[in-house]
């Protein structure tokens, strides 16, 4: 008999939901994680007040009823709507594509206008079957929001042109004939009031975790502990890379406490020319309302990513996509332990697309939901 039915390795979204679920089934689980905190990369923290998203903003939004019911037995949910500006050289322009923007570009008021507008520059471009982000981009919102919009920005994000990046990243974005500056389709969103960290703490709830333990370097010792092993951590790197690395996008913050209530006057402003070095400043205090008499920003630099580094966004190209497929093989082969998550399953999950992966597997372990 081992200690614990299941260790778990990570105690970001994907591992606390799964460690909330065991513990319903009266399954132990002991949680390690590498870092010293817990929440993963949706780590909050409290500076004069407001709650910081250390690793990148995050916005919790969903379709699904059942998540937003599960997440909202953790934390009371605000009322947030994303509704982010891009910055060109000055200019501004409300994010995602919508009415908005089309009328601030080209001065057109209804959404016939906005179409013509939108074909004259697809077919001027040529494009019939977009192959990549580029064409993909032009075909949706024309060759103008392209190139103020979304060239630079997805560039400096990426490190790579957007002729060499899969359309489907750009797709992750609404394009929208109405007045609608809300980024999200989503149903149900908002910001966990008293922040991300407090809500993971609630899934958590007793179950057993140590912090700052690196799972990989002391993993003979670790698996004697329990009788499965569920796994956040980057997929290769179980595997001591043996196939190779998978790339990633790293991405760096500066973070900044300003004096003054009110810097930029909403959450997400992007930076959407190619000389500014950062891809976005957060302003933090904007997810909650906030009405502090200090504000905190956050720079965010888009970095190319070594062995080593944090990873962010997984690379799915169709290099790493293939790379990944031979790592699947691998992980469908470990009997014990389960591969979830971000890093686990490298793929460029939402929170909400974390969560019904990690509740879809607890059912599968312990037949309940
Ligand atoms: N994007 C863009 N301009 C913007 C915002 C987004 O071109 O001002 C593109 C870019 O290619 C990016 C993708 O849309 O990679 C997805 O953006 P999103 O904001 O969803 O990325 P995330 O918030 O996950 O970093």
């Amino acid at each position: 008999m081992k200690k614990y039915d299941y260790l778990i390795v990570g105690a970001g979204l994907y591992g606390a939901v799964f460690a909330h679920q065991a513990r319903k089934r009266c399954k132990t689980c002991l949680v390690i994680d590498k870092r010293t905190h817990i929440a993963g990369n949706i780590y909050t923290y409290n500076c004069e007040g407001i709650n910081v998203h250390q690793y990148g903003a995050h916005i919790f939004h969903t379709n699904n009823k059942e998540v937003w019911d599960y997440v909202n037995q953790f934390a009371e949910f605000n009322r947030y709507t994303n509704s982010p500006v891009a910055n060109y050289k000055g200019e501004i322009y409300n994010l995602p594509f919508n009415m908005n923007t089309f009328n601030k570009m080209w001065g057109v008021v209804t959404p016939r206008q906005a179409k013509e507008k939108i074909e004259q520059q697809k077919s001027a471009a040529g494009i019939t079957a977009p192959k990549n982000l580029e064409e993909q981009a032009i075909s949706l919102v024309g060759t103008d929001i392209y190139e103020k919009l979304i060239r630079h920005y997805t560039g400096k994000q990426w490190g790579r042109p957007c002729t060499e990046l899969p359309a489907f990243i750009i797709k992750r974005l609404p394009v929208r004939f109405t007045y609608d500056n809300n980024y999200f389709n989503a149903l149900y969103q908002g910001i966990p009031v008293g922040g991300y960290t407090r809500m993971v703490e609630n899934m958590l709830g007793d179950t057993e975790v140590r912090l700052g333990i690196d799972y990989l370097e002391n993993k003979a010792q670790l698996d004697a502990l329990a009788e499965k092993t569920v796994y956040t951590g980057p997929v290769d790197a179980y595997f001591d890379y043996s196939l190779g690395a998978l790339e990633y996008r790293s991405v760096r913050f500066e973070t900044e406490v300003l004096d003054t209530d009110n810097y930029q006057g909403n959450a997400v402003v992007n930076y959407t020319d190619g000389e500014t070095p950062y891809t976005r400043i957060i302003e933090h205090k904007h997810f909650e309302f906030g009405t502090q008499e200090k504000t905190v920003i956050s720079r965010e630099y888009s970095a190319e990513w070594s062995v080593g580094d944090e990873p962010y966004y997984p690379v799915n190209d169709d290099k790493n996509g293939k790379l990944y497929a031979e790592y699947k093989t691998l992980a469908d082969r470990e009997e014990n332990v389960i591969f979830g998550g971000r890093l686990g399953e490298y793929r460029y999950y939402d929170m909400d697309k974390v969560i019904e992966a990690a509740l879809t597997v607890a059912q599968k372990e312990f037949g309940i939901k």
